[in-house]
């Protein structure tokens, strides 16, 4: 028989675990959207939407923006036609109130298999990786100075290989604002991570090998 589920993949972890590069691997193997909430959100802050507006109240702080309008934002995108399929969830659901909004939402209730996915590093290594993880504000690549080097550097500044836009640091991967971020990811991953497991839905792989390594263990778990 033929399953018509729909995959809904849940990636967990710290910043800096690898959810995105990871995400991209899984969206281009399984052919799911990846769908990033911070993305999403930092989109509107660009274009200066009034959710972008009252989301970076919190976000250039580090904290989390309110479950009501992350939930309704991303309501909205698994409502398009290319989650038709299943989605690729990265950064969504990030404590357990919005675990219960997520398993209740009905694209979730109805016909689809949940795979959990929690990438784990340990805190050193996520300061480590975040403050030499560098942005382009065009295309959304993502680089790391230690791992994922940017083949063009005029003077100071790294040049997307992609795109050829000049790199930034994110605002929220300023060091003080990782450390929250951190605060934040440890006051709220365990509920969240319980929710999960008690769903028998939860998968741990270790974030401390090569980008190749971590993606042939969560190949595993979905095929
Ligand atoms: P990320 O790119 O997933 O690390 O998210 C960057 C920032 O966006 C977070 O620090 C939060 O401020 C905000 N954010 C992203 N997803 C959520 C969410 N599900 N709930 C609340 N805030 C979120």
């Amino acid at each position: 028989m033929i399953d018509t589920k729909k995959r809904i993949v849940v990636l967990l972890g710290p910043p800096g675990a690898g959810k995105g590069t990871q995400a991209a691997y899984i969206k281009e193997r399984f052919h799911i959207p990846h769908i990033s909430t911070g993305e999403i959100l930092r989109d509107n802050i660009d274009k200066g939407t009034p959710l972008g507006i009252e989301a970076n109240k919190f976000m250039h702080k580090g904290d989390l923006v309110p479950d009501d309008l992350v939930f309704d934002m991303l309501k909205d995108r698994v409502q398009q036609n290319d989650c038709a399929h299943g989605a690729l969830l990265d950064g969504f659901p990030r404590n357990d109130d919005q675990a219960e909004m997520f398993f209740n939402m009905e694209y979730v209730s109805t016909n689809a298999k949940v795979s959990a996915i929690l990438i784990d590093i340990p805190d050193e290594e996520v300061i480590k990786r975040l403050s030499n993880r560098r942005y382009c504000p065009s295309c959304k690549s993502i680089y790391n100075l230690i791992h994922k080097v940017p083949k063009k550097k005029v003077g100071n500044a790294f040049i997307c290989d992609n795109c050829g836009t000049e790199l930034i640091i994110r605002d929220d991967d300023k060091v003080e604002t990782i450390k929250n971020r951190l605060k934040v990811f440890h006051n709220t991953a365990g509920p969240l991570i319980d929710y999960f497991n008690k769903k028998n839905v939860l998968y741990k792989v270790s974030g401390m090998t090569s980008l190749e390594d971590v993606f042939k263990q969560i190949v595993k778990i979905l095929e």
